[in-house]
């Protein structure tokens, strides 16, 4: 069986322990590979192994554009390897290889191009000042940064965190989700051979609590926390991350609405009704999962939404015409059939939907759910749908907004006006009109609310990964002739 151990100061190794746990493919079921399981002296190792390369190597006392280079070689490395990294994420969670091919290996080279070259044309304020000085700012690497990832887009969200944190000069310890080991560790391969020095990208495998992540959220010797996961464990984090004043960025869940009003694009917001809840089979803190639309077209949108989730392809994720793959492990898949089987309960109709073969659920649509269904309110991370109707603009943006996630909203109107108002008006961090998913890794991304605190991606990643220090100066008036 394929082994997976940790990439710790330029060495693959065993944990210290010797102890190791199973990652299972969550299509055939069974164990595809062994993984290093790493505990809290894991951690420790590799925390002192990137504090030694921030405080004495060469990372951060290199200039952007060479820093950048060896990060445009690693994305260069990305592109080559891309089959055996979408491979690898497909077998970890079961992501269909289309996907993995097409979106998540392309966007993660494109994270390291894009933050290399963002750090390198960055440019700080320069104040001159009425009293005769003048100050400017410097963007300083923070130091050691840990960066914990979620399973749903492994290697896509570990390059979101890694890159702009590498760019900055920093050194990192990544710990990427349990279920999904291997393209994390493929990365730390990749990121020696394009020439990283020994310790500034470190990869820790293992569990979250009480393990490997807790430890790595507990170090003193850790200057930021960069965390993308569930809200309750965010606030776990923040937690321990108080106890040092140790600055974290939380990307947490979400609950995402989508509005369709009359005059949309029927065609336009069905297929990206569609996208936005059931690709990833769901497990996207993105999705569009309460669905609200508008009543002159609710029963076309229906049949037209449902129709055109009928027709996903669902089943095996590494066949390349899937489009639905299973849930990412057991556990996850049973918590998302309780979730559906509850429903019925809790008021709704399944319009279409149900269990699949082994862990797949299939797309599901549910109306009629009552205001406090658990399938209206919690995150339910897979493949299902809440959809109701709604008469006027105020109805739909307060029902949107009637949420303690504010990570993103979708809206879908070919009205210019309405488009700006109900853009202004939701509660969210990002508001996708007429699409979904199209991002500009210049602009903010986070959530308010249960969503996330701070915000990533262009100048607010380097905000965070920096310490900007500001310099003032006098200038001597010139002597008098
Ligand atoms: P979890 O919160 O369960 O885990 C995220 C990571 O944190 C994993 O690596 C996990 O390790 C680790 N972890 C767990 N407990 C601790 C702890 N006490 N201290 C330190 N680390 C810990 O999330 P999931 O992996 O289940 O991912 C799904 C969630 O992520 C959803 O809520 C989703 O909405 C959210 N998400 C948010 C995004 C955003 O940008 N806002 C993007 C993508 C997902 P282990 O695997 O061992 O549990």
């Amino acid at each position: 069986m394929t082994f997976i151990p940790h990439v710790i100061d330029g060495e693959e190794v065993e944990s210290l322990d010797g102890a190791r746990f199973e990652s299972v493919d969550p299509w055939t079921r069974a164990p595809w590979a062994e993984v290093a399981l790493g505990d809290a002296r894991d951690a420790e190792r590799a925390v002192t192994a990137a504090r030694r390369a921030f405080d004495t190597g060469p990372w951060p006392r290199m200039g952007y554009a060479e820093r950048g280079k060896i990060l445009h070689r690693l994305a260069d490395l990305i592109e080559a390897r891309g089959g055996e990294l979408a491979l690898a994420d497909t077998t970890d969670m079961g992501k269909p290889i289309s996907d993995a091919t097409a979106m998540d290996v392309p966007r993660s080279a494109h994270n390291l191009r894009f933050f290399a070259d963002h750090a390198r044309m960055s440019v700080g304020d320069l104040l001159p000042m009425d009293t005769g000085h003048h100050a400017y700012t410097r963007f300083e690497p923070a130091g050691v940064v840990v960066a914990i990832a979620p399973w749903n887009f492994p290697l896509m969200l570990e390059t979101w965190k890694v890159a702009p944190a590498l760019a900055w000069g920093n050194c990192v310890v990544l710990k990427p989700a349990e279920d999904t080991p291997a393209s994390a560790h493929i990365l730390g391969r990749l990121a020696n051979e394009a020439g990283l020095p020994p310790g500034v990208l470190n990869v820790v495998q293992g569990y979250g609590p009480e393990s490997a992540g807790q430890a790595l959220t507990e170090d003193a010797r850790v200057d930021r926390i960069t965390f993308t996961g569930e809200s309750g464990t965010g606030r776990a984090v923040s937690r321990a991350a108080a106890a040092n004043l140790t600055p974290v960025s939380l990307e947490l869940g979400g609950k995402g609405a989508n509005l369709v009003f009359d005059d949309a694009d029927l065609e336009r917001a069905v297929r990206w009704s569609i996208q936005a809840v059931f690709s990833n089979a769901g497990q996207v803190c993105l999705a569009g999962s309460r669905l609200f639309v508008q009543r002159g077209i609710f029963h076309a949108f229906l049949d037209a939404f449902t129709a055109a989730a009928d027709a996903m392809v669902a089943g095996d994720p590494k066949d390349p015409s899937t489009k639905l793959g299973p849930l990412s492990s057991e556990a996850h898949f049973n918590k998302v059939r309780e979730y559906v089987e509850g429903a019925v309960g809790e008021g709704a109709t399944i319009v279409t939907g149900g269990v699949g073969d082994g862990w797949v659920i299939r797309p599901t649509i549910l109306t009629g759910a009552s205001a406090t269904a658990r399938v209206r309110c919690e995150e339910i991370f897979g493949p299902v749908v809440v959809v109701d109707a709604f008469d006027s603009e105020d109805e739909a943006v307060a029902a949107a907004n009637n949420t303690p996630y504010g990570l993103n909203a979708m809206l879908f109107t070919e009205n210019l006006s309405r488009a700006h108002r109900v853009a202004a008006a939701l509660r969210a961090g990002t508001v996708w009109t007429n699409c979904f998913f199209i991002r500009d890794l210049r602009a903010p991304f986070g959530g308010v609310g249960d969503s996330g605190v701070g915000r990533e991606g262009g100048n607010f990643s380097r905000e965070f990964f920096t310490e900007p220090k500001a310099v003032v100066m006098e200038i001597t008036p010139a002597p008098r002739a």
